[in-house]
């Protein structure tokens, strides 16, 4: 077929329009809001305090998960069409696009880093029969190239979720909240506020966190007279590493903003590197 691979890319991008469809939808929802805390450990610097956290009151659509599949598969099959187009008719059942995570083809003291020879035996076989120089631009290409960033660059996560999917595990998401301004109203009078802690690192705050903590000189206040609103932008989230102790979301990126760099990276990054190489009869 002429340009599968192109097509297949096309479609992913397809899927990509509905996500983002869906994400203004839940977006434009309003899905949140400020909600005093009353339970939990106390505050040790003040007598009375209002505390608020972030309440995301409303979870996307599960169609997200599914829409989120179907463009993970499309996109990892566009790399496979593209080796496909890579090797002569009869190798084509046994190509593919490799993506290795591990660094299986550096070598220190002329031998291999990385001991296990399978990685290496699925990445010739499914090579077979291409050109030299597109299997140069696959070595490339691979996410362990820059080792810091194996685990969340584009192509090792394109592999992983992908796999994830195919297994029918969850694609993890979330919603939380960027660019958050808090604004609080006392008897009327409104003022905003500092955040009480930082944003969790990119790319949001994330449903349950503290966001508001201020201590009054006015005695006597009633929870009615003060009113506490949150705006932002609701940001929906794939986990990307799993959670440490220490950092819970620094795993987390933007869905859209993460699959759309998976894209861009597949049609100028990859795709016009190997293009040259496509097998033609007697060349
Ligand atoms: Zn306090």
């Amino acid at each position: 077929m002429e340009k599968s691979w192109r097509l297949k890319l096309d479609r992913a991008e397809q899927h990509l329009q509905d996500l983002h469809a869906e994400v203004t939808k839940y977006a434009e929802g309003h899905h949140y809001k400020a909600v005093r805390i009353v339970a939990g450990p106390t505050c040790k610097q003040h007598v009375e305090c209002w505390r608020y956290h972030l309440r995301i009151t409303e979870q996307p659509d599960p169609l997200l998960g599914i829409i989120s599949g179907d463009f993970l598969f499309d996109a990892r099959s566009a790399l496979d069409h593209m080796a496909a187009a890579l090797v002569p008719p009869r190798r084509r059942s046994h190509s593919g696009f490799p993506i290795e995570t591990e660094p299986i083809w550096t070598k220190v003291n002329r031998r291999y880093v990385v001991r296990d020879p399978n990685g290496r035996r699925r990445f010739k076989t499914k090579t077979t029969g291409m050109a030299l120089g597109a299997v140069a631009v696959i070595k490339a290409v691979q996410p362990n190239n820059d080792p810091a960033l194996a685990p969340v660059g584009g192509l090792a996560l394109l592999s992983r979720l992908n796999n994830a999917d195919k297994h029918r595990q969850f694609i993890t998401y979330s919603a939380g909240l960027g660019d958050v301004e808090v604004r609080v109203t006392i008897r009327g009078q409104s003022m905003k506020i500092p955040l009480s802690q930082p944003v969790q690192g990119p790319p949001f705050i994330s449903d349950g966190a503290e966001i508001a903590h201020f201590w009054l000189d006015r005695q006597g206040l009633l929870e009615s007279e003060i009113n506490v609103r949150v705006v932002g932008t609701p940001v929906i989230a794939i986990r990307v590493i799993e959670s440490t102790r220490k950092e819970k979301w620094a795993g987390y990126m933007d869905i859209e903003l993460l699959f759309e760099t998976v894209v861009e990276h597949i049609r100028d990054g990859i795709f016009p590197y190997l293009e040259p190489f496509v097998w033609r009869p007697g060349v």
